[in-house]
């Protein structure tokens, strides 16, 4: 099949004009001018006219077991008033309910042009029950604060039903480890054991790992000072906060990543920081010291990191430190995080919240973070994430315009996709 469009936004470079791609079985085959590939192609074409045709997008960091939650939770006074709030609408929740959450929060996903996603859940064993409808990498979503003597029986359990989990069609074949991982929840719910479980099953099972860091300032309130509104909510559920007072939430984290280096015997060197961070995605790393800048440098780590634009807006956290981050070599995704703490589960959206934000990046730069970089966050970036032969036929198509800039237009896009092709 070829397909054809009045641009074709591959990622690789410039876009080009009258453009087509040839698709065979799940795969690209073929892409550039339309009149060169007609030539050496003589199967049907399907002509999406005047569109810019692109990789479906990617999603790096989604909760769908919250999309019931939409417009359920207003801005809180603290973070701590938010998770009180998500806790209670939580409570109301059955199995049953999440799962009806999760398949209506991939239709909304897929509506908006993603092709792949980061979903969290905490429902790990229920994912054998879900036919995505789009390439899923599901993390189980793992808390202890209240059971941290359990550490190491959630992670297996999670282990277990993740590991077993029946792979949907379109995933068959996937290069650069299985689609799964696990997702100690944050530094302040998840206890160094169950961190130090996830590490070691990661090393095991060439798995993925994700955490959400340095979210918040009641977070690095906590850590560093030991007060606030989230130390003393984790302190009345009984959390052990005998951590708390010295270190910023990346410094501990990194100490995290030393010790379980360390206790699995790896040999610690510049090298083995750089592709122990590679297995890591990182949510948000909103607060970071001048302190934690100087640790980054110094650890020679190469993290992964989602930013998530409007559900920063949501929470008014510290400005996001891109430029620097971005400086430092880090790999910056975009995600959308869950509607409770957002309107819509649309890319398209967060890549112009993002552009608001840092009005100086190019929207060729935004579009690479909800497609190559992710990709390659997911250990696909010779899979997905661009238009190229060999890559998995994962496309979208939006209006474009003759004369315009077709990135600017991709990322101005405000809308609902109506062609979509997932392998
Ligand atoms: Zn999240």
């Amino acid at each position: 099949m070829i397909i054809r469009a009045r641009t074709v936004v591959t990622m690789d470079g410039t876009p080009i004009e009258n453009g087509a791609v040839g698709v065979s079985g799940d795969r690209i085959v073929d892409v550039g001018k339309f009149d060169e590939i007609k030539a050496r192609d003589a199967s049907e074409i399907v002509d999406l006219g005047e569109q810019a045709l692109l990789p479906g997008l990617i999603n790096a960091h989604c909760h769908l077991d919250y999309t019931c939650l939409r417009a359920k939770i207003p801005p809180q006074n603290t973070f701590a008033d938010w998770i009180r709030a998500i806790n209670t609408e939580k409570a109301k929740l059955s199995a049953k309910d999440y799962v009806a959450s999760i398949n209506e929060g991939f239709v909304e996903v897929k509506r908006f042009g993603t092709t792949t996603i980061a979903n969290l859940t905490g429902l790990p064993e229920f994912v054998q029950q879900i036919r995505a409808p789009i390439r899923t990498w599901w993390f189980a979503e793992l808390i202890d604060v209240r059971t941290p003597e359990r550490a190491s029986e959630l992670v297996d359990l999670a282990t277990e039903s993740l590991g077993s989990a029946r792979p949907e069609p379109v995933l068959s074949e996937v290069k650069g480890g299985a689609p799964w991982g696990l997702a100690p929840h944050a530094l302040f719910t998840a206890s160094k054991d169950l961190f130090r479980r996830c590490e070691e099953v990661a090393r095991r099972k060439n798995i993925l790992l994700t955490t959400h860091l340095a979210e918040s300032r009641e977070e690095m309130e906590m850590f560093r000072e030991a007060s606030g509104p989230l130390y003393e909510f984790l302190r009345e559920i009984g959390r052990d906060v005998s951590d708390c007072g010295d270190q910023t939430p990346l410094g501990h984290f990194l100490g995290i990543l030393r010790d379980s280096s360390t206790s699995l015997g790896s040999a610690r060197n510049d090298k083995k920081a750089s592709t122990d961070g590679h297995k890591w995605i990182i949510a948000h790393l909103n607060e970071l010291a001048d302190r934690d800048f100087e640790l980054l440098e110094k650890s020679n780590i190469k993290l992964h990191i989602v930013h998530s634009p409007r559900s920063h807006d949501y929470f008014r956290h510290s400005r996001f430190s891109f430029e620097r981050l971005r400086g430092l070599g880090f790999n910056v995704c975009l995600g959308t995080d869950s509607l409770a703490s957002n309107e819509s589960l649309s890319l398209f959206a967060e890549m112009r919240a993002f552009q608001k934000e840092f009005p100086s990046v190019s929207p060729e730069e935004i579009l690479q973070m909800t497609t190559k970089n992710p990709a390659r966050a997911l250990r696909q970036e010779n899979a997905l994430g661009r238009i190229h032969p060999g890559f998995r036929a994962d496309l979208i198509a939006v209006p474009s315009s003759q004369g315009g800039d077709p990135f600017g237009e991709v990322v101005a896009f405000d809308g609902e996709i109506d062609w979509i092709m997932v392998g």
